[in-house]
């Protein structure tokens, strides 16, 4: 007995420093930023509403690397995740207090809708018909579609060369749209991009589409398998944060927190904390469209 509880210490005290390196190495995504001491908002206000429960439920994608990947601690990091906490901060919740909920592309607005979530933060493009059903504060990013390969393909570098042929994409996404109704590619879909990664692999498709900033993540995790097609892009994608469509005071709160955000270093360090690391350009905030 006394040797098995000595094994399972040593096992235990491995097992610790092991998850300890892992989550090292997975990047935390920095300090997370302080949360605001009893912030006040008018009565009646989903800021005051949010503020009063202390806590938040964020709606963030849980498989793409940079921007929101689930980490092996069960929490998500990437930039979406270290602007839904700052945003949080601002509100005087703490990270620990921020329920994150996966959404894929295809349910982003009937969780908005429902309740689900409060807001969505998942490289989420701002377009008029997502606009019928719910509202977005932002741009806070622009990235752009592009098309992911095999190392080894060399015949497909722009949109044009997909025409006819097998490309992965996921559904209720831009991209999946712009792919087969301006390029005439076969779309074979998923519900989510790391669902298209096998595919690639085993040359079931000959591409995947959807932002460039996604894609690089993907090329980040396995550069000796997968190249993007080019280095341009082939539409503007510009992120937005979701929420209920007819909550403006909300809408408002969060553009004024973006454009804060930019002015104090937050959105410079959210970058820098995570998707930075892999992507070069530094953007700065985009102007803001307070429709
Ligand atoms: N930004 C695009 C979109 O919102 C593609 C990325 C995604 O599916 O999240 O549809």
């Amino acid at each position: 007995m006394a040797l098995f509880g000595t094994k399972k210490a040593v096992l235990t005290a491995a097992t610790a420093a092991l998850a300890l390196a892992l989550s090292a190495c997975g990047g935390s995504g920095g300090d997370s930023p302080k949360p605001a001491d009893n912030p006040s908002f008018a009565a009646g206000t989903t800021m005051e509403k949010l503020s009063k429960a202390g806590s938040i439920k964020i709606g963030t994608k849980f498989d793409q690397p940079l921007f929101g990947q689930k980490g092996l601690d069960g929490k998500p990091v990437g930039f979406d995740v270290e602007i839904g906490k700052a945003l949080a901060a601002k509100l005087g919740i703490g990270a620990d207090k921020i329920e994150w909920v996966e959404t894929v592309s295809a349910n982003r607005e009937a969780f908005i809708e429902q309740g689900r979530v409060d807001i969505v933060v998942a490289t989420y493009t701002i377009n008029d018909k997502r606009k019928e059903k719910v509202a977005f504060a932002g741009p806070y990013y622009e990235a752009g579609q592009a098309l992911l390969v095999n190392k080894d393909n060399d015949t497909i570098t722009k949109p044009e060369d997909v025409k006819g042929k097998k490309v992965c994409s996921v559904t209720g996404s831009t991209p999946a749209t712009t792919i087969v109704e301006e390029y005439g590619a076969v779309l074979v879909p998923a519900a989510k991009y790391s669902d298209c990664l096998e595919p690639l692999r085993n040359k079931q498709v000959e591409a995947i589409t959807t932002d460039n900033v996604i894609l690089a993540g993907f090329v980040d995790k396995e550069p000796d398998a997968f190249k993007l097609a080019s280095d341009q892009t082939f539409t503007k994608e510009p992120y937005g944060i979701g929420l209920k469509k007819d909550d403006t005071e909300f809408r408002n709160w969060i553009n004024d927190q973006l454009e804060a955000f930019e002015k104090d270093g937050t959105y410079k360090k959210a970058w820098e904390d995570t998707a930075g690391k892999v992507i070069k350009t530094a953007p700065s905030l985009p102007a803001i469209d307070r429709y």
